[in-house]
């Protein structure tokens, strides 16, 4: 008996229980006003604010889109924001990179102290017998002087300055374009030129461009004439305007550009800054690879810092002068100007010629 009772409370404590259940449950999806409210757009709505940002809304009503909008608008702006902190932050990091940069800068000074083919004063280390010298140390007597008397016989060899001018009938005979450039110059040259640029950009210096390779001797005495005008319309007389003119721009006849053997080469970020070619071309990375890297193609920088005395003509370090692979080596190897190697060649070879009693 007691059991049937305890079954019988049991059973209208679950009826009650069911009872509350259903009257709070019609209470919940019930407004106000009494409508009721489909359950399914609410869950729609909840499943619309988990949409990415910028997703297609396809359902929900106007207001639960506009619910989203709002939303996805803010969390756009918490993008921006997040952008911003980016940028503060790399502005930050570009300002570190400019001081990194102010210390290539330093670099640049220290590598002035030590320019290749630019100073008179490496002459510590010319060597002054054939023996000593690198390129001929080991060979007999014969040997260096037979060296040495190709390559001043070959037209590589050329020595051109103000002192030294070749002839208005002197032009070189096998020209070519050098690969996407618009200037010619001598054929084994142009070869060089092209693989040096070409290694330049495979090195990430896409920047640097011929700028004048073979110039004709009449162009060469126009340019130069016109630059004394300009000088002579200062006020300057007919020989200080030609000196002026001749601080950089050879006198007709004394140019390595009439040789097809010289090329001015500059990055075009300095040329487009300037409208023409310019010193601060030594300050770019452009220039720290070919001044590195220019002997193995063949390349002196020809015209170097503290060397106008012995050169004749002002710093230029866009202008490189083919002389060969070992040459260039040695002249850039021995920091002297070409003036220097040249002449330091000739001694040597006439040591190993009376050496050699030929
Ligand atoms: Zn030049």
């Amino acid at each position: 008996m007691k059991r049937r009772q305890l079954t019988l409370i049991l059973t209208l404590i679950v009826i009650i229980i069911a009872a509350i259940t259903v009257v709070l449950t019609i209470n919940i999806f019930t407004k106000d006003d009494g409508t009721t409210v489909d359950p399914q757009q609410d869950s729609q709505k909840e499943s619309n604010d988990t949409l990415a940002p910028g997703s297609d809304v396809t359902s929900g009503t106007g207001t639960d889109t506009s619910d989203l909008d709002k939303e996805t608008n803010n969390t756009n702006n918490e993008t921006d924001n997040s952008d911003t902190d980016k940028d503060n932050s790399s502005d930050s990091g570009s300002g570190s990179s400019e001081n990194a940069g102010s210390g290539i800068s330093g670099t640049g000074d220290t590598e002035t102290g030590s320019n290749p083919g630019n100073t008179a004063s490496g002459s510590t280390a010319v060597p002054t017998s054939y023996k000593d010298f690198s390129l001929t140390s080991g060979m007999s007597a014969a040997q260096a002087y037979e060296y040495l008397d190709e390559f001043l016989d070959s037209k590589y060899s050329i020595l051109i300055n103000k002192q030294n001018k070749v002839g208005s009938d002197y032009a070189p005979s096998d020209l070519v374009l050098p690969q996407g450039c618009s200037y010619q110059m001598e054929s084994t040259a142009a070869k060089a030129l092209t693989d040096m640029l070409s290694a330049a950009r495979q090195d990430g210096y896409s920047d640097l461009i011929l700028y004048s390779g073979y110039r004709t001797y009449a162009s060469q005495k126009n340019k130069f004439e016109n630059r004394t005008q300009q000088y002579l319309n200062q006020g300057y007389s007919q020989q200080q305007a030609e000196e002026k003119a001749g601080e950089y721009l050879a006198p007709p006849g004394s140019s390595e550009h009439h040789t097809g053997l010289a090329a001015d080469v500059c990055s075009s970020k300095i040329v487009n800054k300037y409208g023409y070619l310019d010193d601060s071309f030594d300050t770019t990375d452009e220039f720290k690879w070919l001044e590195q890297h220019c002997a193995e193609y063949g390349f002196i920088l020809r015209y170097g810092k503290s060397a106008e005395d012995i050169t004749g003509f002002l710093y230029e370090p866009w202008h490189y002068r083919y002389i060969g692979t070992d040459h260039a080596k040695a002249c850039m190897a021995l920091g002297i100007t070409y003036e220097e190697y040249h002449s330091m060649l000739v001694k040597l070879r006439d040591e190993a010629k009376a050496d050699a009693n030929v």
